[in-house]
């Protein structure tokens, strides 16, 4: 998805600290080196962009809490179908996706659809209320939704937003699923985890802070980064995971150690 106004956009992409990104220090010597010069490919580049890594032992539980509105009807399906694609990516990297599916009731008072600013605040705080009374603090919320193109100010067309706050007000991201369209690969749901747990789209988090030569060591191995789970520019065969994806989601606030049971 592009990124949106309240969620993902302006955000700077993070760079230190996870599984061995190769950051441009500030003081590194730079005599003989052009400004397009790409960044030496190091063995934790290479590390950090491997497809088969698995969190070790007991792996991640990513706790998700899912919600209907009134206005999205029956979403038993598609719902179905957007969580076994997550599972099957998760499960490849020690991931296990533990959902509490409250989908079968809708949200009281989420007749309209979620599109304007005013809706959304709406529909997130019905989610919230019903969140607490029914499970446990931590937990991302995803809220099926219908998103209409209609809107003048603010249309949407994403399969799926990761929504933080308004107006420089922090909290937790929250996802909507947008039920009037979707994604041929049906990878929307995990691809928001990734956004909400702080991920940005691919190819351009690994160019800023890898360099082109990761970019290119990805090619000469065969790696098509379009297949990656966080590519914007395909929606059709989404599947890989690079390990430095698996280390952010594996510490996002949603997750907790995959030997307690969630
Ligand atoms: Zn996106």
């Amino acid at each position: 998805m592009a990124p949106e106004p309240r969620g993902f956009a302006g955000r700077a992409p993070r760079a230190a600290g996870i599984l061995g990104f190769t950051q441009a220090s500030s003081f590194r010597p730079t005599a003989g080196l052009s400004g397009n010069q790409p960044l030496a490919v190091t063995d934790l580049t290479k590390k950090s962009l491997a497809l088969d890594f698995r969190l070790p032992g007991w792996g991640t539980n990513l706790r998700i809490a899912l919600f209907s509105t009134r206005s999205a009807g029956n979403v038993s399906a598609y719902c179905s179908a957007l969580l076994s694609k997550a599972r099957q990516v998760c499960a490849e990297h020690g991931m296990q996706i533990i959902s509490l599916d409250f989908t079968d009731e809708a949200l009281k008072d989420t007749d309209d659809p979620a599109t304007t600013d005013e809706q959304i605040e709406n529909v997130l705080n019905r989610a919230k209320s019903a969140a607490q009374n029914r499970t446990k603090l931590g937990d991302l919320l995803v809220i099926f939704c219908p998103s209409t193109t209609a809107d003048t100010v603010n249309p949407q067309q994403e399969a799926g937003r990761t929504i933080r706050g308004v107006g420089g007000v922090p909290r937790l991201p929250f996802i909507l699923i947008n039920t009037l369209t979707s994604n041929p690969d049906q990878l929307t749901l995990i691809h928001e985890m990734g956004h909400a747990a702080g991920l940005n789209h691919e190819p351009l988090f690994v160019k800023r802070t890898m360099g082109t030569g990761a970019l290119a060591y990805l090619t000469s191995r065969g790696v098509r980064i379009e297949n990656n789970f966080m590519s914007d520019e395909n929606r059709t065969s989404r599947r890989d995971m690079f390990a430095f994806q698996v280390g952010v989601l594996g510490t996002a606030f949603f997750g907790s150690p995959g030997n307690i049971e969630g």
